[in-house]
This record gives C-alpha cells, sequence and structure tokens, in this order.
C-alpha cells in the first residue's frame, strides 16, 4: 500500500450555510451534513486530511445578539467570539463525521482543536482596515460603536458598517498539537474562522487582537507547515473561471501557478472571493512546488480528485 496522502480542506460558508433562507441551525446542520458526506468519501479513498472552515456569517450573528443584549449583559470580544464560533462549528463537524464514520464502518479519531494564529502588531492592516463586519445599520448607531474603539465607514449605499483590519497570518500556535494529532492518524479540525488573532505584547505574553485572518489565508500557511500533498478549497463553485458571469465566461479545467497569476493581475478572480482562494493557493505553491492545490464545492470532491471536474493549479 502507497503511503497515504495529507489534504488540508477548507470548507466555505456555504457547508454551513446554503442560502439566506437557511440561516436557522436544523438547516446549518443539514448543510454540514452534506459536506461531511463528501469529506467522508475522500477520507475512505485513503486521505488523511486536516479541515478548517470559516464562520463569517456566525460571527455577524454573535454580534447582533450583543448588540440587542447590550442593556442586559457584557459583550462578547471579538476573539472570544472567534473562540465561540470555533468551538460550536468544530463540535458540528466532528459529531457529523463520527456518525458519518459509524455508518459507513471508518475507525478513525477526529478531534477539533481551538487555534490561535500569530499576526504582527504593527501588520499595516491595523492602520487601514477594511473588512466589514456585523450588520449594517444607521449612521447615529454605528458612530456608537465609535466609543467602543471601532472603525466605521458607509457601505456603498447600504449603510454603516464596522470595519475591521485583516492581518497577514504569521505563526499557527497550536501548529505543534495540530501536527501530533495528524501523525497519530486524526482527522483534524483547526484553525476555524482563519483562527483567533492573537499579537505579543512587550512581555512576549499571546493576547488577543481586535482583527480578522482571511480562512484562506490561513488555511494556505497551515498547509505549507504540514507540507501537504493536496490544499483543496471547498466552496459554492464547481470550478474556477475566466470572465466570471460574463457572456464569454469560461471553466477551468486547470492553470498553472504562471497563468493563475496572469488571470488574476487581469482581474478575474474578484477580490474578497476567489481573489484571496487563489492568491492563497499562489503562496503555497511557491513554497511547496511539489504540492497541488484544487478548487471545487463539496458536492463535486469526489468527481474533482478523479480528474473529473473542479480547477487544478500546479507550479
Ligand atoms: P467561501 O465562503 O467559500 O470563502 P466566497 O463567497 O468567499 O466563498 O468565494 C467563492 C465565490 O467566489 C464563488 O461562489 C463565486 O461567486 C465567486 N467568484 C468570484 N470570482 C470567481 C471566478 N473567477 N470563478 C469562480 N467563482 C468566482
Ligand atoms: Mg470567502
Amino acid at each position: 500500500m502507497t503511503e497515504p496522502k495529507l489534504a488540508v480542506v477548507a470548507i466555505g460558508g456555504n457547508s454551513l450555510i446554503a442560502d439566506k433562507q437557511h440561516e436557522d441551525v436544523p438547516s446549518q446542520w443539514q448543510a454540514v451534513q452534506e459536506t461531511c458526506k463528501h469529506i467522508a468519501d475522500m477520507i475512505e479513498r485513503g486521505w488523511n486530511l486536516v479541515i478548517t472552515h470559516g464562520n463569517g456569517p456566525q460571527v455577524g450573528f454573535i454580534l447582533r445578539r450583543n448588540e440587542l443584549a447590550a442593556h442586559e449583559l457584557h459583550i462578547t470580544p471579538l476573539d472570544l467570539i472567534g473562540a465561540d464560533t470555533q468551538g460550536a462549528i468544530g463540535y458540528m463537524i466532528a459529531q457529523t463525521l463520527r456518525n458519518e464514520f459509524k455508518e459507513r464502518g471508518i475507525d478513525r479519531p477526529i478531534a477539533s482543536v481551538v487555534t490561535q494564529v500569530l499576526v504582527d502588531k504593527d501588520d499595516p492592516a491595523f492602520q487601514n482596515p477594511t473588512k466589514g463586519i456585523g450588520s449594517f445599520t444607521s449612521e447615529e448607531k454605528a458612530r456608537m460603536f465609535e466609543d467602543e474603539g471601532w472603525r466605521v465607514v458607509e457601505d456603498a449605499g447600504r449603510g454603516w458598517r464596522r470595519v475591521i483590519a485583516s492581518p497577514i497570518p504569521l505563526e499557527i500556535v497550536e501548529l505543534d498539537a495540530i501536527q501530533t494529532l495528524v501523525d497519530q492518524g486524526f482527522i483534524v479540525i483547526a484553525v476555524g474562522g482563519g483562527g483567533i488573532p492573537v499579537i505579543r505584547d512587550e512581555d512576549g505574553n499571546l493576547v488577543g487582537t481586535r482583527a480578522v485572518i482571511d480562512k484562506d489565508r490561513a488555511t494556505s500557511l497551515l498547509a505549507r507547515e504540514l507540507k501537504v500533498d493536496l490544499f483543496l478549497i471547498s466552496t459554492a463553485v464547481p470550478q474556477v473561471a475566466i470572465n466570471f458571469n460574463e457572456p464569454d465566461q469560461q471553466w477551468l479545467d486547470k492553470m498553472t501557478a504562471a497563468e493563475a497569476r496572469a488571470y488574476q493581475a487581469e482581474g478575474h478572480f474578484k477580490p474578497g472571493s476567489m481573489g484571496p482562494k487563489i492568491d492563497a493557493m499562489l503562496d503555497f505553491l511557491d513554497a511547496y512546488p511539489e504540492g497541488q492545490a484544487l478548487i471545487t464545492d463539496p458536492k463535486s470532491i469526489a468527481d474533482a480528485l478523479g480528474g473529473k471536474t473542479g480547477t487544478w493549479i500546479t507550479s
């Protein structure tokens, strides 16, 4: 038997919330169950996996709950919201996978790791926060967030919103734990929501900071650190396209890193959605040229691994 291969799989927002009409908790379980079937298929084919996930909408719900309950309860700081969502989503994936394994007679241990990710307190992103977070509101209400130290902006006619820094992830604090679990044969869930952003204070101690780390960027760092054979991003589209949503849209089966870089420069991958995914994969392939990168949606994972769909990127 050949050595089992290791993949990092980043699961996107659609694996937790299918669409705006299905944000309730039972629907979230359904969405997780659907994705976990495809992940279990991969494990059945012999893959070792570390699974990462997004948490944007879930963070938004907790921020909104904070606002509604502020007259009675302390607010939850953003680092604790990161930990809360990693715990809840990690639990959902771990339990669902365990049940799926039982159905299929797969005997593999699973663990979810609450993960901190170190960022530089002098990262320029802190001077120029751009990532919108929480609900849209009136200017008057938004101004009240300023008193709590948030930056707020008017967002293209949709109302006022808090904005936050998205610094570069430098170090995965719990990497040793993740690596050990992988070596022991565990399926690991980690770096949820891009990790809980932490900085080092003057004494060198870790402390949570108000920021969000792009989950695709943080997953790329994890993929590099673990030197995975495959970095898979599971999102809402089966393939990457050029001229996306234009009449001359063209789905791509594969591209080289150089081609991806050229398309990126031509603006084919939207900032905030496909753009960061391509960057994340290019960073991985630069550091680890023998690796492979794949973008597809949950239901196409098996076909994509069989070379029938998905977009493959190789150095
Ligand atoms: P995730 O939650 O998985 O991070 P995002 O919404 O951030 O999902 O990014 C995936 C989305 O990127 C796709 O659903 C698609 O609408 C969009 N997208 C932007 N540019 C492209 C492109 N060139 N090809 C395919 N999808 C694209
Ligand atoms: Mg995204």
